[in-house]
């Protein structure tokens, strides 16, 4: 009997638990920064476990700590957030919730990325790992993070002492389920999610009458100038073949026909694989917007603020082998390869916290036959919804199962007693 097979024999007796708790953290969803009871669900079965539990780290953030004798130290992640989306799907658990955001506009809540599985699968995983500790020998630290979808959930509970709570860990591991075949998993080495940025440019230019263009600077035109020219960017000054992405998703100017108004403002999306990158495409888009206010002879220097910043997620070569190898063995022919994808996550910001390698891992959440369905039709990007759309949801099973056992194979990669990785070095504690 292997390993993972003498810990994923309690899967049916902690699948029941798990199928009930998915249900109720699916119809419940919270908003960023508001998971609360969440948060006291995931405590509770923690505490059931066996672990060390700490509570209200960086806010509502949770931390179990699974210790069993020396060994190395793994620490795995689950974010809790939901998002202001009103659900769409059919399903018996449906949520209804609505809450109200921080600026204090109500909005309907969904657990629209999946979030409420995450949580689920990791839970199940400690249970698995708590029942089985004569197969493995190390310390497991399951990371629940509030705040994904704002990219700042992970950094505040770095900042609120993350690595002094925990101690050193060797490696860190984490899981997202994506509209692929559920039952499937799929790794990748390298850079895996974009870094994205946020910025707010305000260009000032002098109003008047709009009948009196000659006594004014128009920021609009400028405006108008700046959104072109930006699309020079990617296009030209990055070399083919190395992916970027700049968006100018708003735009706003005036308020009537016949006033030029005193100032535009610009909101721009930008998405980025490597540090490099990123310096190369907002250095161009400021030298861009303040050459575009000079030119037009704007009256003051126009106004750039950087916001909700996300990390590149850079899959370690060595980590990603290691659990593409164990996925191997025991998934077979499940495993695909991870597509590079452009959506972002702030989960990096943990292990580049605790200075350690890491890797992020797709599991599919989709129905197998629809899936197949829509491929032969060519219409993968028409029929199977994807996360964040007011339709997603993955189905049960085998999503349940196959994130759960994902976790555990994984994590055993570098805990279990029989895995060749044994003899790799693993700190001692
Ligand atoms: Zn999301
Ligand atoms: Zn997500």
């Amino acid at each position: 009997m292997t390993t993972s097979t003498m810990v994923l024999g309690r899967l049916d007796e902690v699948r029941a638990w798990q199928e009930e708790l998915y249900r109720d953290l699916h119809a419940h969803p919270e908003l960023s920064h508001q998971e609360q009871r969440t948060a006291e669900a995931v405590a509770s079965r923690l505490s059931a476990a066996g672990c060390e539990v700490h509570t209200g780290v960086g806010g509502t953030g949770v931390v179990g700590i699974l210790r069993n004798g020396t060994g190395p130290r793994v620490l795995l992640r689950a974010d809790m957030d939901a998002l202001p989306v009103r659900e769409a799907t059919d399903l018996p658990y449906a949520s209804t919730a609505t809450a109200t955001d921080s600026a204090g506009v109500d909005l309907p809540v969904m657990h629209a990325c999946g979030h409420d599985l995450h949580v689920t699968c990791l839970l199940g995983a400690l249970d698995l790992l708590a029942g089985a500790r004569q197969a493995w020998g190390g310390t497991v630290v399951a990371v629940f993070q509030p705040a994904e979808e704002l990219g700042d959930g992970a950094r505040g509970m770095v900042q609120d002492g993350l690595t002094d709570l925990v101690g050193p860990v060797d490696v860190a591991l984490c899981q997202h389920v994506l509209p692929q075949p559920a039952g499937s998993v799929a790794t990748r080495s390298g850079p895996v999610l974009s870094s994205a940025d946020s910025m707010r440019v305000v260009v000032h230019g002098r109003g008047g009458h709009g009948s009196m263009p000659h006594a004014t600077v128009d920021p609009v035109v400028v405006a108008a100038m700046i959104v072109v020219r930006l699309q020079t960017v990617v296009a030209r000054e990055l070399p083919p073949g190395e992916p970027a992405v700049l968006t100018v998703g708003s735009l706003q100017a005036g308020t009537k026909s016949n006033i030029i108004p005193e100032s535009a403002t610009l909101l721009l999306n930008v998405r980025t694989y490597s540090e490099q990158t990123r310096t190369v495409v907002l250095t161009a888009i400021e030298r861009i917007v303040r050459a575009e206010c000079a030119a037009a002879g704007a009256p003051r220097e126009p106004e750039l603020e950087l916001f909700d910043h996300f990390p590149v997620t850079q899959n370690d070569p060595e980590v990603t082998a290691r659990v593409a190898a164990a996925f191997t063995d025991h998934f077979g022919a499940a495993v695909r390869q991870l597509d590079r994808l452009t959506a972002s996550e702030d989960f990096s910001d943990l292990p580049r916290a605790f200075g350690v390698p890491y890797t992020y891992w797709g599991i599919g959440g989709t129905d197998p036959e629809l899936y197949d369905r829509a491929a032969a039709a060519g219409r993968l990007n028409q029929d199977v919804s994807v996360n964040h759309s007011p339709l997603f949801a993955p189905v049960l099973q085998p999503t349940l199962d196959t994130g759960t056992t994902a976790l555990v194979v994984a994590a055993l990669a570098w805990l279990g007693r029989e895995q060749p990785g044994r003899e790799q070095p693993g700190r001692e504690h």
